[in-house]
């Protein structure tokens, strides 16, 4: 048996999840051995969500092509309608042959599954094929410096306007811009309603029909890492067609919570593939520096081994629930939590284990990979609801704890 660091990711695959998954596998890696592209890295910023002109966006199109881009949304909506457990198949074999799987970032995995709940007959007609195409790509304009974990505080005002909403205000920490055609916000359309109500869900361009700006700015902020991946951004009478807004006119909410939903679930049954993969290579660099023998190390690998495995087996049972058409109840806090803050700790176990070298950074300096992981994990406590806003979710809908005191409550 060749040594364990040796052995690579350990995936579902290893457990049978029937004939149907079994055929579809082995569609996939067919499809794969004859269809992979040429090597390409595969890191978020790349392949969530791409535009036109990079590798990714042409590998993305042979993907489309053959069905492959958001595979689970209904058929009747564009999509493949692929159960959980066949989409954590899909991503188990892409893994294993090494080839990015792009997606239409947002769009295909928060506005869109929103418009199938919330739009109209006619919205889905219109943006549902935009986004498969990759022909409108979205960013998220939630946030402002006034609302974050407390987002029904929004401030951005949305004003009707004849046929048009015109909105005005400023957002904050908004990802992906770079790839985006149209950013989705939330603004405020009733001020005097209650909070969690005159709130409305709108689908932002930002450009005109004319190709000329439609009053959406963004100021990139520069992350520790010394990317810019996320922007401020301001909204200086942008307009939108009413058609724009998802959900109705000042019921924006609880669209907004099935989007929430999303961003925290996401993924809950697939990522522990991606972990996998990045756990072995930290063993595999322990060894290549010789540290593989220290006990403290092995301790660190071990502990990340044990948490792996533990979202391995969190995201079957999340798999066996959908399957059975239970709801998975809380798993998404429960699983954001978890691993958001495993990874964070697996940023500082492997700066440990590089030791001196990963303190070399700064101008002149490119980060290397668990540089760049360690500072770029400690953002994801807090992107799509905090690690202590999730355990208030948990406290108070799981455990049923008395609810936490609020201002005016
Ligand atoms: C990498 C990254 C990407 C992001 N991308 C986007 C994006 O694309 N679009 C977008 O709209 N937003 C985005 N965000 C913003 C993100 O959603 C917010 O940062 C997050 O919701 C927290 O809000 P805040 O920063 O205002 O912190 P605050 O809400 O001010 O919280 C500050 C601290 O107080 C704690 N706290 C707050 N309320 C409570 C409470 N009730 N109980 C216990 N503790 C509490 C928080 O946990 C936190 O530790 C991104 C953030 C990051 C870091």
């Amino acid at each position: 048996m060749p040594a364990a660091a040796e052995r690579g990711p350990t995936v579902a695959a290893d457990l049978d999840l029937g004939p149907a998954a079994r055929r579809f596998r082995s569609e996939i890696r067919e499809w794969l051995a004859a269809n992979r592209p040429e090597p390409l890295e595969d890191t978020e910023r790349e392949t969530y969500g791409p535009g036109p002109g990079s590798p990714y966006w042409e590998w993305g199109e042979r993907l489309r092509a053959a069905g492959y881009i958001c595979v689970s949304w209904p058929p009747e909506h564009g999509g493949r309608g692929l159960s959980g457990i066949e989409v954590a198949v899909m991503n188990e074999e892409f893994a294993r042959a090494g080839a990015p799987r792009v997606t239409r970032g947002m769009g295909e995995a928060l506005v869109g599954p929103a418009i199938i709940v919330h739009g109209t007959d006619e919205q889905k007609a219109h943006f549902l094929p935009r986004i498969i195409s990759g022909e409108d790509r979205y960013c998220q304009g939630f946030s402002e410096p006034g609302a974050g974990s407390d987002l029904a505080n929004v401030q951005t005002r949305g004003l009707v306007d004849g046929d048009d909403i015109v909105l005005n205000g400023q957002k904050v920490w908004t990802s992906w811009y770079h790839h985006a055609t149209t950013v989705f916000c939330l603004c405020r359309t009733d001020p005097d309603a209650p909070k969690h109500r005159g709130i409305s869900y709108v689908l932002v361009p930002l450009h005109r029909d004319d190709g000329s700006g439609n009053g959406v700015e963004f100021r990139p902020i520069r992350q520790m890492t010394g990317d810019s991946h996320f922007a401020e951004t301001f909204l200086d009478d942008a307009r939108a067609p009413l058609f724009n807004v998802i959900g109705d006119i000042d019921n924006g909410w609880r669209v907004a919570m099935t989007t929430l939903g999303n961003e925290r679930g996401g993924g809950a049954s697939t990522q522990h593939v991606q972990f996998a993969r990045e756990m072995w290579a930290l063993a595999k660099e322990a060894r290549a520096r010789g540290r593989s023998t220290d006990p403290v190390v092995r301790q660190q690998l071990a502990w990340a081994y044990c948490h792996v495995e533990i979202m391995r087996f969190q995201g079957l049972r999340l798999l066996s629930a959908i399957a059975a058409n239970r709801d998975p109840g809380p798993g998404a806090s429960m699983s954001k939590m978890f691993w958001s803050e495993y990874q964070r700790r697996l940023g500082e176990h492997a700066m440990s284990i590089v030791g001196p070298d990963s303190l070399l950074t700064g101008d002149g300096y490119s980060l290397d990979r668990w540089t760049a992981t360690f500072l770029g994990t400690r953002a994801h406590t807090i992107w799509g609801g905090t690690a202590e806003i999730q355990r208030n979710i948990v406290g108070e809908r799981v455990l049923g704890l008395p609810k936490e005191p609020r201002p005016g409550a």
